[in-house]
């Protein structure tokens, strides 16, 4: 694979999957990660995650793009979708499987769930005819990295996860292969994205270390909570943004981030807005585990919990 040298030292991506409209957490996770870069003086990119096809919507690419483009938030490259680089995700995983870190496996979820799913030795007794590929995951698995917002994070791989699919049984791409090989392949110096996806990356650190790959540095931001006190996930789309009223929500995801609201008070249009953002931006008031109500968001009623 080649791994061009990144032409600025930060490179940052926002990285949405196309399984709904932009929500209140993406806009969360694609302003911050656009605020931390150019604070950075770097470059800004957009991937759009759509190797999960039974979960994507019809239309919702080029929605979210659409809606990015609303915000303000354009990315200094053309925008690549993993759907189109099947190639590069084969070629990681025939290396991973030539050198015996990957293997095939025909175990059934049924059949795993004597270990609450977790892999760590085959227990098929039949071959199945769509088997999935997994990593390896050494015994002595543990990774350990400094979250830039989140702090010091530990994982015991082998224990907490185990031997995680790389190429799935339905035969789509898995996430963590396809995020490590795009994140190098890009040169991502800096992934800035939701907490939710904190516990993921001890996973990704190891496909890099058994890839050969450089570790971009981690930021996670807080997680937005809707308005029963629930973390949204990715997918859900029960509070889209309106890219036709963009500010209100710019202000609420200013204030998620832990940035003082007077600073975009006086901003009447998106460039106003943006120009100010920069101008204010202090990534040392991000807090770790705040989340703000997405409906106080939509009323700018900023209401931050602990
Ligand atoms: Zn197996």
């Amino acid at each position: 694979m080649s791994t061009p040298a990144p032409a600025t030292p930060y490179r940052g991506r926002f990285a949405p999957s196309p399984t709904g409209d932009l929500h209140a957490g993406s806009l969360l996770a694609a302003f911050g990660s656009w605020l931390l870069a150019r604070h950075a003086g770097g470059e800004w990119l957009v991937r759009m995650e759509d190797v999960d096809a039974p979960r994507e919507v019809p239309g919702a690419a080029r929605r979210q793009l659409a809606a990015l483009a609303a915000f303000g938030l354009h990315p200094d490259r053309t925008v690549v979708f993993q759907s189109q680089r099947g190639a590069l995700y084969q070629a990681a995983l025939d290396r991973l499987l030539a050198s015996g870190q990957a293997f095939v496996c025909h175990c059934s979820r049924a059949a795993l769930g004597a270990t609450r799913g977790i892999h760590r030795t085959c227990v098929a007794t039949a071959p199945r005819a769509d088997p999935a590929v997994r990593l390896r995951v050494p015994d002595t698995a543990v990774i350990a990295f400094d979250d830039a917002i989140q702090g010091p994070q530990r994982q015991d791989v082998a224990r907490e996860v185990g031997d995680f699919v790389l190429r799935r049984a339905d035969d789509c791409w898995a996430y963590q292969l396809a995020v490590v090989v795009d994140d190098a392949e890009q040169g991502i110096t800096d992934v800035v994205r939701g907490a939710d996806l904190l516990d993921s990356t001890p996973r990704q650190i190891l496909l890099q270390q058994a890839l050969g790959l450089p570790r971009p540095r981690y930021a996670h931001l807080p997680l937005v909570l809707d308005a029963h006190g629930r973390k949204l996930s990715k997918s859900d789309a029960a509070h889209p943004v309106d890219p036709a009223d963009p500010l209100p929500a710019l202000r609420g995801a200013w204030a998620a981030l832990g940035q003082p609201p007077h600073a975009l008070s006086a901003a009447a249009d998106v460039p106003t807005m943006l120009a100010a953002a920069r101008t204010h931006f202090d990534p040392r008031r991000i807090p770790a585990g705040a989340a703000t109500k997405v409906a106080a968001m939509q009323h700018q009623n900023f209401t931050t919990r602990g």
